[in-house]
């Protein structure tokens, strides 16, 4: 992902990160509003539930009594007992006799007129019959209710069944099974009602939140407009707020720290190390003498996913720095093997130089692997060389028990760059070495006016005096070229015969430098 790509997401991530929290607490704020609200409301409902079977008791136990009398019917008695009854049972209007399914007398004496027996909604486990709506002829289009029980009947006010004290924003009503309304507080919707009563037990019909309680029979209905929770809910939104607020900071601040890491440099670079983002260029080594190909330097580079090439002094500090370099190296020595396995089981002339960072030198841990990987490739170890830096030097014996381990494996071992560190010649006679490469900037000093550094010279007779093979690098000139070959310098490096290049134009080279290969 390009520094554009990874701003643009941390951006959106961000921005969702601040979102998605808060928009998450105000849904809960509401969500425990609704909740405490349907308890508030299912309270109210059993209230009703439980006011309606008192009322209910009060007149199956008036009922009974009454049924238990024994003088004549609507005698004075009879008639002074229910009315009686009537009295001291606060939910009952009126009490009846019945004869033959006719009323013949209620509480107010006997009854002229037919007065037919109700036909009962349902009948309770004590045996009272109910018919929820009844209209008496006197009570001028209030409905009442009837019980009852054998041949009494209690009239009452279903009023009496509500009978509870509820908050003014609220509404109860009291219905049967089948939703018919028989008492209301507050003026609920009968239409609402009965569409609640065939649904769940609580919940949210449109703007209205509602909860139910079912008993004998019935079934009580608290309502209440949402719009009336809205206090509430602010409330718990303000508790929550801050939750909220602290989650989006961390998101933020997550996401903030993930976005800085990857778009540092060494985020950027063990991102690289992870998806194998390097390929490796080869620069040709030639022999002076003949001008031919003898091998190549395996040099790194990272391609970045928009496809430019980031050269490796830009990184491999970093990456020495950071311990990333031992992956790289790795990476390079896979890449190696896969380019120009073919290359070098068909032609055993060639050797590709590996540069080895301090810490592979330090520690050896390279050796294990790069043997791994040229097991079953047919690549011979002397076809690899590998190339130390005076940087690598550090402690100088875990440094020669490294190159001595090398060169048991079959590989030869170049020191690099020599003649930039401050160490010389003492410690070069101690270190088990095969070649010596001249840095660039001794080489710079060959030219064909100007006086040859007094440094190089030397540099190439002690190579001599060691026996190490000499590659000299940089060389840009013809004059260089010529002065080198002059000294007896093996081979060369540098732009005057070639630029690094990838491995498929290195073939090529290879095979025009030295058609025979
Ligand atoms: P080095 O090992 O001294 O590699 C030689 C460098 O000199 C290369 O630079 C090469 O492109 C450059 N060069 C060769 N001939 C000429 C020339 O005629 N003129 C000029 N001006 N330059 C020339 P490059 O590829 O940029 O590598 C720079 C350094 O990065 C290398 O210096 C080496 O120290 C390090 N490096 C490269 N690849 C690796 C690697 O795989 N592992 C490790 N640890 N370090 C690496
Ligand atoms: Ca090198
Ligand atoms: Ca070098």
């Amino acid at each position: 992902m390009d520094r554009s790509r990874i701003i643009v997401t941390a951006v959106v991530l961000a921005m969702l990160g601040a979102i998605v929290p808060i928009a998450a607490m105000f849904h809960l704020a509401w969500l425990q509003a609704v909740q405490k609200e349907h308890e508030r409301l299912q309270l109210f409902a059993s209230r009703a539930i439980a006011r309606a079977d008192i009322s209910l008791n009060d007149a199956t136990a008036a009922l009974r009594q009454i049924d238990q009398f024994t003088g004549v019917r609507c005698s004075a008695d009879h008639i002074a007992r229910m009315r009686q009854l009537t009295i001291n049972t606060r939910p009952i209007e009126e009490m009846g006799y019945f004869e033959n399914g006719l009323l013949k007398c209620s509480s107010w004496g006997p009854t002229e007129g037919r007065v037919v027996q109700s036909t009962p909604d349902f009948t309770t486990k004590d045996g009272i019959a109910v018919t929820a709506r009844i209209q008496p002829v006197m009570s001028e289009g209030h409905f009442l209710m009837a019980l009852r029980y054998r041949d009494h009947n209690v009239l009452v006010d279903p009023v009496r069944f509500v009978d509870v004290i509820v908050d003014p924003g609220i509404q109860l009503a009291l219905a049967t099974q089948s939703g018919m309304l028989l008492g209301a507080l507050n003026g609920p919707d009968p239409a609402r009602i009965k569409k609640i009563i065939a649904g769940p037990g609580e919940g949210i019909d449109d703007d209205l939140l509602f909860a139910t309680a079912r008993g004998t029979g019935w079934i009580a209905v608290a309502t209440e407009p949402t719009s009336q929770i809205l206090g509430s809910v602010r409330k718990q939104q303000l508790l929550l707020l801050p939750l909220g607020a602290f989650m989006a900071a961390f998101i933020i601040g997550v996401v903030v720290w993930l976005s800085r890491r990857r778009l540092s440099p060494l985020g950027e670079l063990q991102i690289a190390v992870r998806k194998h983002e390097f390929i490796v260029h080869y620069q040709p080594i030639v022999e002076l003498r003949t001008g031919n190909c003898i091998g190549a330097e395996a040099l790194v580079r990272w391609k970045r996913p928009n496809g430019s090439l980031v050269r490796p002094d830009l990184f491999i500090p970093l990456a020495e720095e950071s311990g990333l370099i031992t992956a790289i190296t790795d990476q390079v020595i896979a890449m190696v093997v896969f380019d120009l396995n073919s290359l070098l089981v068909a032609d055993r002339s060639l050797h590709i130089a590996i540069n080895l960072s301090a810490t592979d030198v330090g520690t050896a841990r390279v050796l294990p692997i790069l043997e791994k990987a040229l097991q079953h490739t047919g690549i011979r170890p002397r076809q690899i060389w590998l190339e130390a830096t005076e940087r690598g030097f550090v402690d100088i014996n875990s440094a020669r028990s490294t190159l001595v381990r090398a060169r048991e494996l079959g590989h030869a071992v170049a020191i690099d760059d020599f003649g930039t560190g401050y160490s010389s010649l003492s410690y070069l006679e101690g270190l088990p070495l095969d070649a010596l490469k001249i840095d660039k900037s001794f080489i710079d000093t060959i030219s064909t006016n100007s006086a040859t550094s007094s440094v190089t010279p030397h540099i190439i007779d002690m190579a001599k005096t060691l026996k190490l093979k000499i590659v000299a690098e940089g060389v840009e000139t013809q004059a260089q070229a010529d002065y080198l070959e002059a000294r007896d310098v093996d081979y060369a490096q540098g732009w005057l015969f070639a630029r690094p290049m990838p491995a498929s134009e290195f073939i090529a080279y290879c095979r025009q430098v030295k058609p025979t290969a």
